[in-house]
């Protein structure tokens, strides 16, 4: 496929990107007996169990590799545990010894990627054009950026007590489709990846957030994820009860 690759706009052959990074999917595939499970927002729809990996032909194959790199790679290590310091706590975790503004550049080109596919499950976020043009050169060009540009709130998925038919394993395989947010004076995009939940805000920022520990700007020098039930989050706790109630009547659906 000869067409222009949406990072570097170069006349190229695409190849087949995945916004939330492939590796997130085939942990979710080894989990489970090679599929995820996809919350429906409908008490009809059966849970569909997904092979689809949601991914796009958006970028050459120079780009896709520059990402994967410079970004997904190190970001998927980190939340894993893997490099810098992790640290838990009665309220949550904190990343400690990493690079802020690289991390913060992961989540945006993430929600770039998300924002640039033409995929289904994507349909939910499309950000105004200036703000994609601006995600790209930053990406791209590894431009600085502002210490309040798209400030960002990532919290860890857990349940503080068990909830029957679902386990705490599960908060990592949730695979929901990316969402945006409306405040009064803000707008916010949401989505979830191996048990964390990202919401980045963009234009403005809501005053009932400003002071609050676990939102993450260039200022900031560790990453803190405070615990937060999947079923709090009100865009969820309709279609996670769903999901359970139809798994406890037998109506998962085919591959
Ligand atoms: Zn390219």
């Amino acid at each position: 496929m000869q067409t222009v690759c949406k990072l570097c706009r170069q006349p190229k052959a695409l190849v087949n990107s995945h916004s939330i990074p492939d590796s997130l999917f085939r942990q979710i595939f080894k989990a489970g007996s090679g599929q995820a499970v996809v919350l429906v927002g409908d008490d009809v729809t059966p849970n569909v169990l997904s092979q689809d990996s949601w991914s796009d032909y958006l970028l050459c194959g120079d780009c896709e590799r520059f990402l994967n790199e410079a970004y997904d790679e190190w970001g998927l290590r980190l939340l894993r545990g893997k490099i810098g310091q992790l640290h838990r706590s009665e309220s949550g975790v904190t990343f400690h010894n990493l690079d802020i503004n690289r991390f913060r550049k992961w989540i945006l080109s993430l929600m770039w990627r998300i924002s640039i596919s033409g995929h289904k499950s994507y349909s939910n976020v499309n950000f105004p054009r200036e703000i994609e043009d601006h995600l790209r050169s930053v990406i791209l060009n590894q431009l600085p950026m502002c210490r309040f540009d798209y400030p960002m709130v990532i919290t860890r998925l857990r349940t503080p007590q068990p909830v029957p038919g679902f386990s705490e394993s599960d908060t990592r395989t949730i695979q929901a489709a990316p969402f945006a947010r409306q405040y009064p004076v803000a707008r916010s995009v949401c989505f979830v990846m191996i048990g964390f939940f990202v919401e980045v805000f963009f234009e403005s920022f809501p005053k009932t957030y400003r002071k609050k520990p676990q939102v993450l700007t260039g200022n900031n020098s560790a990453v803190f994820c405070l615990y937060q039930s999947p079923f709090d989050i009100k865009e969820f706790s309709e279609t996670l009860g769903q999901a359970l109630a139809k798994e406890s009547g037998g109506r998962n659906g085919p591959a």
